[in-house]
């Protein structure tokens, strides 16, 4: 159930209409969009409720939400949502980002030949994975706090906002502490003690969907982080399990046009795990972009060949540079042009 207040209300109108909500046991989440305020009533909600918040002074209507998710729903805040992840760049609200940068970090050299291409050809945020969910016990693992710690350095030199992802609660700390970012990966969507956790760092946090989640399932997860009270959830669409081999998922553009109706999160894609292919990352790039994606993440190695990990699907930096010109001519074409990217020089020598 929302509470819908009047445009005239006043903060004590407001202070009575969540009293009276934790009088019924329930939970009131406010919500301050650019056009009207509403109250988000959490919890077993009876219908009965309905007329009795409704008289409230300062009051403009009160309505059934009809989705399972609620913070996330557009039904409950109409205007998309922009999140300032740092260094003067926004994720959301019509302005596409590029997220780019080495599927795990493996070296300083190798940080520093990713961030500073990426950056040369206009990325917004630095990616780098310090600590990585892989398939095999065998396969390399990451640097852990090492590697944050030189995503922080690189980042700060090239004056560019980071991305990394965590993997469990005993990381929160420090990736809260190293990136501006925490990355939920798709292994970990219905991880709902860390959605939570990470929610309370009040930290921009992208989910990526899981791999056989539905999209209402994705929602409910980014629900566990708002319910914390933290506005700034990104969601990431990186493809599906279908019965495809030829492809290493199946990125579900679905997923992106019905999220942004349904949410009024921003929606990230990321062609990099969607198809597992390098030469399928700038086509779906494309397609991602034309469906209305707020921006995109792509894995960058200075030499995929030699990559630790995802080198099957990395761009060179060449490769995304070539990528970045066409996206930005594409969302030019449609009205909804890149985000300018931090103005910070890269850093001599
Ligand atoms: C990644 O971004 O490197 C990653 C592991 O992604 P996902 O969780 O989507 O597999
Ligand atoms: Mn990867």
């Amino acid at each position: 159930m929302i509470v819908i207040m009047k445009m005239d209300h006043t903060a004590e109108h407001r202070a009575a209409v969540v009293q009276r909500i934790t009088e019924l046991g329930l939970t009131a989440q406010p919500i301050y969009g650019e056009t009207r305020t509403v109250i988000a009533v959490l919890g077993p909600v009876v219908p009965e409720m309905r007329d009795e918040l409704a008289t409230i002074d300062g009051v403009d209507e009160v309505l059934r939400v009809s989705k399972p998710y609620k913070l996330s729903n557009r039904e409950v805040h109409q205007d998309d949502t922009v999140i300032e992840v740092g260094r003067g760049v926004r994720v959301g609200g019509g302005h596409p980002v590029f997220i780019a940068g080495p599927c795990a970090i493996e070296s300083m050299e190798q940080l520093r030949a990713s961030a500073e291409g990426v950056k040369a050809a206009g990325a917004h945020i630095l990616r780098g994975g310090a600590f990585k969910p892989r398939s095999s016990p065998y396969s390399f693992q990451g640097l852990g706090v090492a590697g944050l710690t030189m995503l922080r350095e690189v980042g700060d030199d090239l004056g560019m906002p980071t991305i990394t992802e965590l993997l469990s609660v005993r990381d929160v700390e420090a990736v809260a502490e190293h990136a501006d970012i925490l990355q939920i990966g798709a292994r970990n969507m219905s991880n709902f003690v860390l959605l939570s956790e990470a929610g309370k760092t009040g930290k921009p946090v992208m989910l990526k969907r899981g791999l056989a989640s539905t999209i209402e399932e994705w929602l409910l997860a980014a629900d566990y982080i708002l319910n914390e009270g933290n506005p700034n959830v990104i969601l990431c669409e990186r493809g599906i399990r279908t019965f495809e081999t030829a492809t290493r998922n199946t990125l579900d553009l679905n997923a992106v046009a019905l999220g942004k109706r349904l949410s009024h999160l921003p929606i990230i894609a990321d062609p990099s795990h969607g198809t597992g292919k390098w030469y399928l990352v700038r086509p779906m790039s494309m397609g991602a972009i034309a469906v209305g994606a707020d921006g995109l993440m792509i894995e960058v190695h200075p030499s995929p060949d030699h990559a630790l990990s995802d080198g099957a699907q990395s761009l060179t930096p060449a490769n995304f540079a070539a990528l970045a010109e066409q996206a930005r001519a594409l969302a030019a074409a449609m009205a909804r042009p890149f985000a300018s990217a931090p103005g910070a020089p890269v850093a001599a020598g």
